[in-house]
This record gives structure tokens, C-alpha cells and sequence, in this order.
């Protein structure tokens, strides 16, 4: 195994480093949402490197989780524009594969690794966020299909996505195992309306989404009408248990060990923040296995994205005590890295959350 994947490694890096030398794209922190190329997500699924873990029947490659590591820990390092096809191929394309029908599987996934695709998450609402039980978009039934109605808050790339997945309520009176179902939208519904959201950075990739009796037909649902808690749950897995957690700033870091001051206690806080990455990249590769025996680790994926943002967080006061903003493209990282950290914490699940879920495991297990 260690040698094919050496290999894929090698043959990524080489691609990154002739586009990024061409001038094709310029690194950049949080690249993963915010850096959007359609071409270049093309290029990555020309490739064969997106939907990797994917059976061939699907577009995909055969490979196991331990290959999509490796190129997406490449992706990451280098800060490429990969935000295009992130969402669909990290999230929604292992979850049609786990739940949907074939028709669906064979509608999506291949333009999902081809890079042909870009799709929003319709999880989060003004009064459902951490608390995803609590959504009140609906979904009624209406003929061979659903109409959907409702808004989505905090959707990232809304405006950019040919799709949306959607959770909603399709049996208001059931409890929370009953409740809930998965839906793919098509964003060019008459009734779906794209609202801009701007950052504190000012940048728009946030958006307000409405749903008014958006017509989705039945074979768009994702698995089984009111189990859609139990595949959101499964869905939040590939979410955060992604090395995206905490490379999301590996740019900085490479600025940083170039270009800190080198005094002995500069050395020591890099040396430990090169350490804990060392440790989450552990993390990182044991979920991934876990995922190659067909889980969905719930708990590891928690684990790994609250440790993940606590060295994202730790990485930045480093570099704001210890980086010489000696050039304009260094300065403007650290500005970039540092308007986006609120969100970190929040994104994918809050750190107070993932503590919630963490310690709940460790009650059980004890
Ligand atoms: C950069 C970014 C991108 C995002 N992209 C998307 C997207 O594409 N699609 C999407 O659906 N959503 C998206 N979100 C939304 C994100 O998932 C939510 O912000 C997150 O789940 C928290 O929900 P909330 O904002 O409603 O905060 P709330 O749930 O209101 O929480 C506010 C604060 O209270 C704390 N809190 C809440 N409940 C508890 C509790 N029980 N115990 C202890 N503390 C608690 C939280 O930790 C948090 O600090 C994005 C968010 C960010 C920042």
C-alpha cells in the first residue's frame, strides 16, 4: 500500500507545484471554501483524483480512503482552489453512495468526479444550527415527488451550486428518529431564491436560501423518507473527519517556519505546533481507515475537528506574535486567516458541541 500511495503523492504534489508555477493559482488559507475554479476542479476529476474511493461503475476509481487522504492533505498543502467540487465529493457523494438509489448514483456521482458539479449544504437555519433536530424547512408530499418550503441560513457557495442538499421535515408529529428527510435540489427551481450573506472579510460566499414549494421529485430523495437524522449523522462523519480541519491554514504555517524570527523559544512554539499536526494527521489517517471498513466514525471525525480547531486557533496567535509581515502576500495571509477564525470554530459543528459529543462517548465507554 505505502508505495501506490507514495506514488500518487509524488504524481499531485508535481501537478500542484507546475499549475501553481504557470501562475494558475496563488496559495491560500481556507482555499477548500473559498477558493473556487470550475476548470481546475475539472482538471482534478480529468485526473481521476476526485471520487477516488468511489467504484468504478460511478465515475470513481476503486481506491481506498487512505488515497483520498492523500490527495486532499496534497490539495490543502498546496492552498489550491478546490472549493468548486469540495462539498459534493467530501459529503454528498459518499452519502448518495451509502444511501441512494441507483438511478441516483448514476445521475450524480459521475459529474461529482468529473469536478462538473458544485453543491450547497441546506442544513443550518436561523433557529437550527447546532441543534439540526430542530429545523422546521418542510417538505409535503405532492404527487410523485415533495414541495419544499422554507429557509436555509449560512449556505455556503448557494450561489455558485447546480444542487442543494436539504433536510426537512416530512413528519412533523414524530419524534426526532422519525422526523426528518434528505433531499436533493435542483438550485434552478423557479422557487428557490439566493439571498448574499458577506463575511467579515467582506467576501460573499455565505448565503441566505429560499425554498417556496420547490418541487423535488422522488427519486432526488436521498435513502429513506424519515430516517434522515440517522443519515445526517452518518453524513457529518465525512464532514469533519477530513484533514480540512486543520489544514485549512497550512499556508500560514509554511510562511511561518520560513519566516519567523529564529530564537529558541520561536523554534519551540513551531516545533509544537509541527508536532500536534504530526499527531492530527495520526487522527486523520486512522478515520480514514475506519471509513475503508465501511464506518462512519461519528466520534473519531468530533475528535479530530475539535483538536483541529484548537491548533488552527493556537497556529494564528503564533504566527501574529512570532511572523515578520515582511512581504504583501505574507501580511495579507495572516489578515485573511485571521478574519476567517471565527467561523472555524463554528463551521461543521461548534467546539462546545463537538465537546458535547466527545464526553457522551467517553461516558459510555467508561
Ligand atoms: C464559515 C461557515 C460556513 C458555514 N457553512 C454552512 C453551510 O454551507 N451549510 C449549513 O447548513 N451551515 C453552514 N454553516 C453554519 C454552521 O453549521 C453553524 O454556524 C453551526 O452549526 C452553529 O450553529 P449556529 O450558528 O446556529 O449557532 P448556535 O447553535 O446558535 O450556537 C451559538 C453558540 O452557542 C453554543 N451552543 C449551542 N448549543 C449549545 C449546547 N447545547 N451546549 C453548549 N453550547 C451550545 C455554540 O457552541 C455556539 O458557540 C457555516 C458556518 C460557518 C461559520
Amino acid at each position: 500500500m505505502a508505495e501506490p500511495l507514495a506514488e500518487l503523492r509524488s504524481e499531485v504534489a508535481a501537478f500542484l507545484a507546475a499549475e501553481q508555477a504557470t501562475g494558475r493559482f496563488a496559495p491560500r488559507c481556507d482555499a477548500w471554501m473559498r477558493g473556487v475554479d470550475r476548470g481546475f476542479s475539472q482538471d482534478l476529476g480529468r485526473r481521476g483524483w476526485l471520487g477516488i474511493t468511489w467504484p468504478t461503475a460511478y465515475g470513481g476509481r476503486g481506491q481506498p480512503h487512505l488515497a483520498r487522504l492523500v490527495v486532499t492533505e496534497e490539495l490543502l498543502r498546496a492552498g489550491a482552489p478546490v472549493a468548486s467540487h469540495w462539498i459534493a465529493e467530501r459529503q454528498i457523494g459518499p452519502a448518495i453512495l451509502r444511501y441512494g438509489t441507483e438511478a441516483l448514483k448514476h445521475e450524480l456521482l459521475p459529474p461529482i468526479a468529473a469536478g462538473e458539479l458544485t453543491f450547497c449544504l441546506g442544513m443550518s437555519e436561523s433557529e437550527a444550527g447546532s441543534d439540526l433536530a430542530a429545523v422546521r424547512t418542510v417538505a409535503q408530499r405532492d404527487g410523485d415527488g415533495f414541495r419544499v418550503t422554507g429557509t436555509k441560513i449560512w449556505t455556503t457557495n448557494a450561489h455558485r451550486a447546480e444542487f442543494a442538499y436539504v433536510l426537512a421535515v416530512t413528519d412533523s408529529a414524530a419524534g426526532k428518529a422519525g422526523r426528518l428527510s434528505e433531499f436533493v435540489v435542483d438550485m434552478r427551481t423557479p422557487e428557490v431564491e439566493v439571498r448574499p450573506i458577506y463575511d467579515l472579510a467582506g467576501e460573499h460566499h455565505f448565503n441566505e436560501v429560499f425554498f417556496d414549494g420547490a418541487f423535488v421529485p422522488e427519486g432526488r430523495v436521498i435513502g429513506t423518507v424519515g430516517r434522515g437524522w440517522e443519515q445526517v449523522t452518518a453524513q457529518l462523519a465525512f464532514e469533519r473527519g477530513g484533514p480540512e480541519r486543520f489544514m485549512s491554514t497550512y499556508p500560514l504555517l509554511q510562511a511561518l517556519a520560513a519566516g519567523a524570527e529564529r530564537d529558541a523559544s520561536a523554534a519551540e512554539a513551531i516545533g509544537g505546533l509541527v508536532a500536534r499536526l504530526r499527531g492530527l494527521r495520526t487522527l486523520a489517517w486512522e478515520t480514514a481507515r475506519r471509513m475503508d471498513a465501511g464506518e462512519a466514525p461519528a466520534q473519531a471525525a468530533a475528535i479530530l475537528k475539535f483538536l483541529g480547531t484548537s491548533y488552527e486557533q493556537d497556529l494564528l496567535e503564533t504566527a501574529r506574535r512570532l511572523l515578520e509581515p515582511g512581504s504583501e502576500a505574507t501580511a495579507a495571509m495572516l489578515a485573511d486567516v485571521q478574519l476567517a477564525m471565527p467561523g472555524i470554530s463554528l463551521r461543521g459543528g461548534s467546539t462546545e458541541i463537538l465537546a458535547g459529543i466527545i464526553a457522551k462517548d467517553a461516558e459510555v465507554a467508561r
